[in-house]
């Protein structure tokens, strides 16, 4: 096989309810696609953003990888991963450039997976058992009678895992808005709770200290990714599973969390891993530290990497940021989701989605 024809896109979709969180507030996610094409075969990928110009940054980096796949062969996926690393290492192996990459190695791994006929995560050895999925996300801009009612209604739609946020500037607010929740849901339905970074570590440690006593599922980025000693000693401080790893890149990004013993659930996600390839990679690391995993976001791709992970814990779904996006939302029943039995990822961009693609317009063709 060759890949023959690179097409990249932009599409900005707008988010079934406005997002406001400890550190951020927008209406749309801004998505750059990449599909790649070796004898009519279509692999495709991904990266979100939350503003156009960052999803138009990606794209650029998108066409100069588009000079670099040409003429080879998708299905050896790890060395053009290597390759597109060695591409990245004036620029740095992480943000924009990384987005760009981990979308390709999406593409690359949905391709493969489709010329041969498999489900991924049938290729990657994984196993068809659903898998529990928690859905959200109790934005911290929800009045406390929407907040309530979001969080009904999640349960009441089969799911038995709900989070919602906190991490706002009075904690004790978040304390009240969680104890509410927490009283109005069923007791077997799990509750997660998540700070977004938003507490300074005295706050997070008052907080979390108070909410510990409510029996939560886990709390997730109490501080700033980058203070991994803050997060060691709330970690150390509490009975409740402290969550991290969204925020940071690659196995080189989850590596303090695990040397501190900063988080008792780690979350890569999938564009900061570099695709299936480095989600992976970041999954056994994990594993080796005996640690479970929760993929951060991406659930049409990550569900198929989780499937394939023995220490693969909850699925994140995000409802309302990406189902327009695809033909069609993800399959979750009964608060669980099984990959796709259908080649590749097996779920395509929408029609208007994939209308953007197009030839690179700089760079080699
Ligand atoms: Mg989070």
């Amino acid at each position: 096989m060759r890949i023959d024809r690179v097409r990249i896109g932009y599409a900005p979709v707008r988010m079934r309810r406005p997002m406001r969180t400890a550190i951020h507030q927008t209406t749309h996610t801004h998505n750059a696609l990449v599909e790649v094409c070796a004898d009519g075969v279509a692999g495709q990928g991904a990266a979100l953003t939350l503003a156009a110009g960052h999803a138009q940054a990606v794209c650029r980096m998108l066409e100069d990888f588009a000079g670099l796949l040409h003429g080879r062969d998708p299905r050896e996926i790890r060395a053009i991963s290597a390759a597109m690393r060695q591409q990245l290492s004036l620029t740095g192996q992480s943000g924009i450039g990384m987005l760009a990459l981990s979308a390709v190695d999406t593409a690359l791994w949905d391709l493969h997976a489709r010329a041969a006929g498999l489900p991924l995560f049938r290729m990657l050895g994984g196993s068809a058992t659903a898998l529990p999925v928690y859905t959200q996300p109790g934005w911290l801009s929800l009045s406390d009678e929407e907040l309530l009612a979001e969080a009904l209604q999640a349960q009441e739609q089969g799911f038995r895992h709900y989070k919602m946020r906190v991490g706002s500037p009075d904690w004790r607010r978040d304390l009240d808005r969680v104890t509410r929740v927490r009283e109005a849901l069923d007791p077997a339905t799990h509750l997660l709770v998540d700070a977004n970074q938003g507490w300074s570590r005295t706050r997070a440690l008052a907080a979390t200290r108070a909410l510990d006593e409510l029996g939560l599922f886990w709390i997730e980025e109490p501080v700033a990714v980058d203070d991994v000693a803050g997060l060691a000693q709330i970690a150390a401080a509490i009975q409740t599973p402290v969550a991290a790893g969204e925020s940071v890149f690659g196995t080189e990004g989850l590596r303090p969390l695990i040397e501190h013993a900063a988080a008792a659930v780690l979350m890569p996600d999938l564009q900061h891993c570099a695709g299936p390839t480095g989600f992976l990679l970041a999954a056994t690391q994990a594993q080796l530290a005996g640690l479970p995993i929760s993929n951060h976001l991406f659930i049409e791709t990550s569900v198929h990497l989780m499937a394939a992970c023995p220490n693969a814990h909850i699925v994140e779904y995000m409802p309302g940021w990406w189902d327009e996006l695809f033909e069609r939302p993800p399959d979750i029943r009964d608060g669980t989701i099984r990959p796709s039995d259908e080649p590749g990822i097996g779920v395509r961009f929408r029609d208007d989605a994939t209308a953007t693609l197009h030839r690179p317009q700089h760079g080699p063709d």
